[in-house]
């Protein structure tokens, strides 16, 4: 009897992943209860890549004619490269993401990965060679170790072990009261978001696309689970190429180059130093986040004092 079931098991198993995985992507995207809106030319091939160069080219959009959101934005990633989004919300970050997983049509200009226009692909093989680390990431009800190996179902544990350190995991899941066997998820053990956030990275490692991008949403993290994200990103960026978008600056210093966006336009790019020496949109939003980091420093010495 076990023989029998256990495959169906596991195949409900993977079918309930992959639709947990999908709305995910959705929710993420804000997509539920739409429409497709574009659709693949006939005919169209496969993304062939080769390294991983992002490269958007004098992009305008905007989801009604009357309003764009954005307006001859132009930028490359090159293969491994990591880079950053920076700029005010309702900057246009988020759409930029929106279009490179092609779920609008650009309204002129092209967005290329290794030289293939994105819209004359096929629009699996294009959100296949993508990754994403979303700001929520759904976990279901089975051990920390079933959900991480959801990565790529086919993976060996040796593999999922390594994915799970390259996270920064492996202490955290040392202290579970069934350490990689405990349940997590709605019936299981509640993770924080910065556990969670971990998780999607292992998985990510696990799947290694050739591109990733992560919705960072570190601000509501402490500095230490921020720590750890960070060092797991790093891991990351150095084999992939990496598309950030970054709310906290600290967790840009480190890339390749920085494109600060404002009201859908490239206002400014280069390093955190070139950046900071221009003294211009960036060397102001850093200026503002140090003041606001010492505060709150500030704040929880005092309310230790007390
Ligand atoms: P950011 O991620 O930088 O905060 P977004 O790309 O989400 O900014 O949004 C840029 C602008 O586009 C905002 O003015 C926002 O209101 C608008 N916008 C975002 N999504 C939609 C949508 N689905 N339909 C219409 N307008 C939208
Ligand atoms: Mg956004």
């Amino acid at each position: 009897m076990m023989q029998v079931f256990m495959p169906l098991n596991f195949l409900g198993f993977v079918y309930r992943e992959m639709k947990g995985a999908l709305a995910n992507i959705e929710r993420m995207f804000e997509l539920l209860d739409r429409e497709p809106l574009v659709n693949d030319k006939p005919e169209a091939p496969a993304l062939k890549m080769n390294g991983g160069t992002i490269c958007f080219d004098n992009v305008a959009f905007g989801y009604h004619p009357q309003r764009p959101i954005l307006n001859g934005v132009s930028f490359e990633v090159k293969p491994k490269q990591k880079v950053a989004i920076v700029g005010a919300s309702g900057a246009g970050k988020s759409t930029l993401f929106k279009l490179l997983f092609r779920f609008y049509e650009v309204s002129s200009g092209e967005i290329r990965i290794d030289g293939q226009a994105i819209d004359g692909i096929t629009q699996k093989s294009l959100r296949g060679a993508i990754g994403v680390v979303p700001q929520d990431t759904v976990l279901f009800n089975t051990s920390i170790f079933d959900n991480i190996r959801y990565g790529r179902v086919d993976a060996s544990d040796d593999e999922v072990w390594h994915a799970i350190r390259l996270a920064h995991l492996d202490q955290f899941i040392e202290r579970l009261p069934e350490k990689e066997q405990t349940l997590v998820g709605e019936r299981g053990l509640k993770l924080s978001g910065g556990e969670k956030q971990r998780v999607a990275i292992a998985r990510a490692i696990l799947k290694q696309p050739p591109i990733m991008v992560f919705d960072e949403a570190t601000s509501s993290l402490d500095s230490h689970s921020e720590r750890h994200i960070l060092a797991a990103m790093q891991e990351i960026a150095k084999e992939q190429t990496t598309l950030v978008i970054a709310h906290r600056l600290s967790t840009v210093v480190d890339a390749d180059n920085i494109i600060v966006l404002d009201q859908g336009q490239v206002v400014e790019q280069g390093t955190h130093e070139e950046l900071l020496e221009k003294q211009g949109h960036y060397s102001a939003l850093w200026l503002v986040q140090q003041q606001s980091q010492r505060q709150s420093l500030q704040r929880s010495q005092r309310q230790a004092d007390d």
